[in-house]
């Protein structure tokens, strides 16, 4: 295992062209960010924030109006062919030609790749996406689920080290989301680097090794899942005093005291260690006398809402 990411992006920048006069969508406004190999990587964000259209510069579906990306080292611009080679994506729209089975689905991305006949292996990835039994069915009669199970093994037809899943699970129910998660982390357990973007926090927290928040074009956050998750796990109590702050109070129990105002205070605690009692009696014990409280619990949806609304500085 080395250490070069398995996609590499820098300042990515995306501007559609406009459809009549003006400026065109500004859709990705410098991105930087580096999706280590090996692991399952979430790219969460609101509709529109920009995911597919990273996703699609990755396949060349897309051009970059600049800045640099590199997969598994390849350069998408120097060295296109390996590049391709290297990557395989699942997208967000299912289309398939509705008279071809399963079987002539993947010999057919087979042949789009050069691979030989007997190098193919279209029946061990109608296997690994539980699909052997359909093999010779057409695709219009598949459900929604076996299509997107055809669709991750289509990608998978070139063996590319790097899969991209383009909201796998959108408009997916319960059961078939389940079915997916396990498929996906099977892929990985067998050596893929999987990138997925959704926009359920409760799906990359459950997925994913690691998190990109993106929002308006850009990444706000890229955090381990255990640390965006332990951000969930604080709580904030703000604290307004009866005169103006010298030194804050401390205590071990606090994560953060910061001042945000003359008079006002905000104590990061872990809800699992404190409480809001407590923390109101070491302040207490300091000498300071408290006015008034307020308290603020966070889980991971309000992680997320603070990271996207500006009201957080980076
Ligand atoms: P996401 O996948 O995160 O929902 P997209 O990458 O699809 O976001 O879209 C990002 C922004 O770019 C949106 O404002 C969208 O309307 C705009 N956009 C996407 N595709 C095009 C296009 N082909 N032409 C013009 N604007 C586009
Ligand atoms: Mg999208």
């Amino acid at each position: 295992m080395t250490d070069t990411p398995a996609i590499q992006i820098r300042d990515l920048v995306k501007r559609y062209a406009p459809a009549g006069s003006g400026e065109g969508k500004l859709a990705l406004k410098g991105v930087s960010l580096d999706i280590p190999a090996g692991k399952i990587f979430g790219l969460l964000g609101p509709n529109g924030a920009g995911k597919s259209t990273m996703i699609n510069i990755l396949s060349g579906m897309v051009r970059k109006t600049s800045g640099s990306v590199s997969i598994w080292g390849f350069d998408i611009d120097r060295d296109q062919r390996n590049a391709k080679r290297s990557i395989g994506i699942v997208p967000q729209e299912i289309v398939f030609d509705p008279f071809f089975t399963p079987f002539e689905v993947l010999e057919n991305q087979a042949g789009l790749y050069g691979i030989a006949r007997h190098l193919r292996r279209s029946e061990e990835l109608l296997r690994a996406v539980h699909l052997a039994d359909k093999r010779d069915a057409y695709a219009r009669a598949l459900s929604g689920g076996m299509k997107r199970r055809l669709l991750i093994a289509k990608a998978l037809v070139h063996q590319p080290p790097v899969l991209v899943l383009d909201e796998p699970t959108a408009g997916v129910d319960v059961e078939l989301r389940r079915q997916l998660w396990e498929l996906v982390t099977e892929m990985n357990r067998e050596g893929v680097t999987v990138v997925l973007t959704t926009h359920y926090l409760e799906e990359a927290e459950e997925l994913c090794d690691r998190i990109a928040i993106i929002n308006h074009g850009t990444c706000i956050a890229n955090k381990p899942t255990r640390e965006l998750v332990g951000m969930a796990r604080e709580k904030v109590v703000e604290l307004t005093l009866d005169r103006d702050l010298g030194q804050l109070p401390v205590d071990a129990a606090f994560i953060k005291s910061e001042k945000t105002g003359e008079r006002t205070i905000a104590i990061t605690y872990n809800k699992d260690v404190s409480n809001a009692g407590q923390v109101l009696a070491a302040v207490q014990a300091q000498g300071f006398t408290i006015v008034d409280v307020t308290t603020r619990e966070a889980d991971l949806e309000d992680v997320f809402v603070s990271l996207t609304s500006e009201a957080r500085p980076a």
